[in-house]
């Protein structure tokens, strides 16, 4: 008989609806009680090894991020949608995230080209980047966060110090 599986909070985050498209904070209830019982920092009692602690230690942080981010209602770490990462919509729209889902330009429109939309020729890009910068929205979105922690070198120094210690 198949043991039935646990759905670990980490896949909700990931997989949070895309309804909150407004500028601001993006909270929702469900999310903020899901934070409330997410483990805490220190991962599974049992020894890990090579990539698997480097795993743990990661997802511990970006838990304690996240948790930041919905007490404080701000990017506790610089956000970098719209640099690091993009998404591409089935219609052609590229976003910075998913979260906002505001469309900078669309593919169509370059004979599916990013690199005028990226480098700004054409679409909105450099508006929502300069937003962005100025914090105007904050979310503990998974995906994105993990980019911002891979290029946030004070978040890369607490994982590593995090994987020394397991
Ligand atoms: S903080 Fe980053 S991922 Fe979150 S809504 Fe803003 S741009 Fe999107």
């Amino acid at each position: 008989m198949r043991r039935p599986s646990c759905v670990h909070p980490h896949s909700l985050l990931e997989s949070l609806p895309q309804e909150a498209q407004h500028h601001g904070v993006y909270l929702r209830p469900l999310l903020q009680a899901l934070l409330q019982v997410l483990p805490a920092s220190q991962g599974p009692k049992r020894r890990l090894r090579g990539l698997g602690r480097f795993t743990v230690a990661f997802r511990a942080a970006y838990y304690q991020l996240a948790r930041r981010v919905l007490a404080e209602k701000r990017q506790v770490i610089p956000c970098y949608a719209g640099w690091a990462s993009a998404h591409i919509a089935p219609n052609g729209d590229v976003w910075t995230c998913c979260v906002r889902a505001d469309p900078v330009g669309n593919l169509r429109q370059t004979a599916y080209d990013l690199r005028p939309i990226w480098f700004e020729q054409v679409g909105r890009l450099r508006e929502l980047r300069r937003s962005i910068r100025a914090q105007e929205c904050a979310c503990p979105m998974a995906n994105a966060s993990y980019a911002n922690m891979l290029l946030h070198p004070p978040t890369l120094l607490r994982v590593a110090r995090d994987v020394l210690r397991r």
